[in-house]
């Protein structure tokens, strides 16, 4: 990898603060020329063809710009990969401006992907460089950029150490995540013990987060805002990025913003780099990109912000979006009859004999989550029956269970499940026709199948979908439960084609010079 200076500071400090971002996870218009021009100028008309987004809007005009700044670098959204790219580039002496759409950095998840941070060693893990690589890359059908993968499986142990170093100099500790609560043995789809850390909030951090729903996810938000606020980044809330600035030779020399008193232009030395985030709650971009998600049960995280700012900012321009059909991070999350942004219930998401609404089985149930809800989609209504018996406790204890379907607080709370059968959104029943009736699939399909089912159980062999025989289960000692699930929407992944310098591109493959995308906003790695 290249460390080209790029004045004060590096190239590869970039890519060190953005390649968590990056691919911390995982056939666009061509509009090359089409957006404003630094001297204002618009250099096409909007095709009426193309969806709306990407139309690029008329330029702003240099009379409505309220304030001009003067910055080496602009970071565009304050999430995780924005904040990462910003301290990064402060800490290589760049002046920085972090700008964020909303009122608080957009911070999310707990577990954070790497190949040999220092806590995975610690306790012995070790991911073969080659084979990960090699398996995101089959998953995609090997559309990603092998170069972008490479990029994270390459540096991402070292991001987590260099944030944990941050950490120890606020005495914020970091532990390595067991690898029982990572893998499982013996699934049809191997799991890697990719998760690099924890961290443990210090008091200060928690009494900023008096509620803590998460401590380890607060812990981080407060490394990383804290570093923020001691690098003197200049951090503009309710400030969204609305279009870029570029010269007709397509450089890009800076970015507008819009706050509540008008629109402030920034003109970059070095370079712009959008952290925008997915654009999960744009409906024509996900109807688009993701035609798929018209049969999902909803949004897990709806919100105004991740609207794929970012990426439409760089379609205008004539950066290469990765082609269609986008990979969604999906769910089997949402549970009938609750808002389809109600917290995961594990319990419910375990694997369960399922059902769809004829009465039928239709899946391996212990696929992965993206997995079967992919089957999912593919039935009746979109959804899919589970059904457990009050042998529960103990069977559950032979699945095993990876991090985001883990029956352990603060996920699993008993109390709410006695809640949800309270209310009937989980039912249960007495005897099979009864929870038939109140599912209301077929009584004699149903029985049929949990005849099949327990047999299968009874052998130690799923000879229909190939499920692990831990989780072959016996619906036989009452009460029967049964909950209905469906398939919801965390993130979109596809984004922006970048090189492995994190270098936006356009559509012949060519840089466009001065910006750069990491996080959910750049492409080239989660491919369908
Ligand atoms: C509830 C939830 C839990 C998750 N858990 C995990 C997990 O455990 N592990 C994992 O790897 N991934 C997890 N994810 C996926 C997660 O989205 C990504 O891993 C990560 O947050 C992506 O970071 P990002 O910086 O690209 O985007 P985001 O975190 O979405 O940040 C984007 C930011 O840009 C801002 N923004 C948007 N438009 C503009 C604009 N025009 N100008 C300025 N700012 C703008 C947004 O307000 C937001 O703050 C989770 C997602 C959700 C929703």
């Amino acid at each position: 990898m290249s460390s080209e200076k790029v004045g004060g500071f590096t190239r590869r400090t970039f890519i060190k603060g953005a390649a968590l971002g990056t691919a911390g996870l995982a056939s666009a218009g061509i509009l090359t020329r089409c957006g404003p021009t630094d001297d204002g100028a618009s250099q096409s008309s909007p095709d009426a063809e193309k969806p709306a987004f990407m139309q690029p809007p008329a330029p702003i005009a240099d009379s409505d710009i309220k304030e001009t700044v003067t910055t080496d670098v602009v970071v565009c959204g304050a999430g995780m990969a924005g904040l990462c790219a910003a301290i990064a580039a402060a800490q290589g002496g760049a002046r920085v401006v972090l700008l964020e759409k909303g009122e608080y950095t957009g911070f999310r998840g707990m577990e954070y992907g790497a190949v040999d941070s220092r806590n995975q060693k610690q306790i012995g893990i070790s991911i073969d460089r080659d084979e990960i690589i090699n398996e995101i890359m089959r998953w995609g059908g090997y559309k990603a950029d092998q170069r972008v993968v490479s990029l994270w499986a390459d540096h991402s142990g070292a991001t987590m150490d260099w944030i944990e170093d941050m950490g120890k100099q606020l005495s914020i500790a970091a532990q390595p995540v067991a690898i029982e609560r990572q893998t499982i043995e013996g699934t049809f789809f191997k799991y890697y013990p990719t998760v690099a850390c924890e961290f443990i909030p210090n008091e200060e951090a928690m009494a900023q987060e008096p509620k803590l729903h998460f401590p380890t996810q607060h812990a981080l938000r407060y490394i990383l805002e804290t570093n923020i606020k001691n690098l003197n980044v200049d951090l503009r809330f309710k400030t969204p990025a609305v279009q870029l600035l570029r010269t007709d030779q397509n450089q890009v020399t800076g970015v507008i913003a819009q706050n509540d008193d008008g629109y402030i232009k920034f003109n970059t030395a070095k370079g712009v780099i959008l952290c925008t985030g997915d654009y999960a709650n744009e409906p024509e971009m996900l109807k688009t990109y993701i035609p798929s998600s018209e049969n999902i049960y909803g949004i897990t995280y709806p919100n105004k912000l991740n609207t794929g700012d970012g990426h439409k900012m760089g379609l205008w321009i004539g950066a290469a979006m990765d082609e269609g059909p986008h990979a969604p991070m999906y769910f089997d999350q949402g549970l009938n009859g609750m808002p389809p942004g109600y917290k995961p219930v594990p319990l419910t998401r375990q694997p369960w004999l399922g059902i769809n609404v004829l009465g039928d089985r239709f899946a391996n149930e212990d696929l992965p989550y993206g997995y079967i809800s992919n089957g999912m989609l593919k039935q009746p209504e979109s959804m899919k029956w589970v059904i457990w018996d009050a042998k529960w406790p103990e069977e559950v204890e032979r699945f095993g269970y990876i991090v985001c379907k883990e029956m352990a607080p603060p996920l699993h709370i008993l109390e709410e499940i006695e809640e949800l059968i309270d209310k009937g959104i989980i039912v249960s029943a007495q005897t099979l026709d009864e929870l038939a009736g109140k599912m209301g699939v077929p009584a004699d399909t149903f029985k049929a199948t949990v005849e099949r089912y327990n047999g299968l159980a009874v052998m130690k062999k799923d000879l229909d979908f190939g499920k692990r025989s831990a989780c072959l289960t016996s619906i036989e000692t009452t009460p029967f439960y049964a909950a209905k699930l469906a398939t919801t929407l965390l993130v979109t992944l596809g984004g922006l084609q970048i090189n492995h310098k994190l270098q936006v591109l356009d559509n012949d493959g060519q840089v466009i010079p001065g910006l750069y995308a990491a996080g959910n906003t750049s492409g080239n790695f989660s491919r369908l």
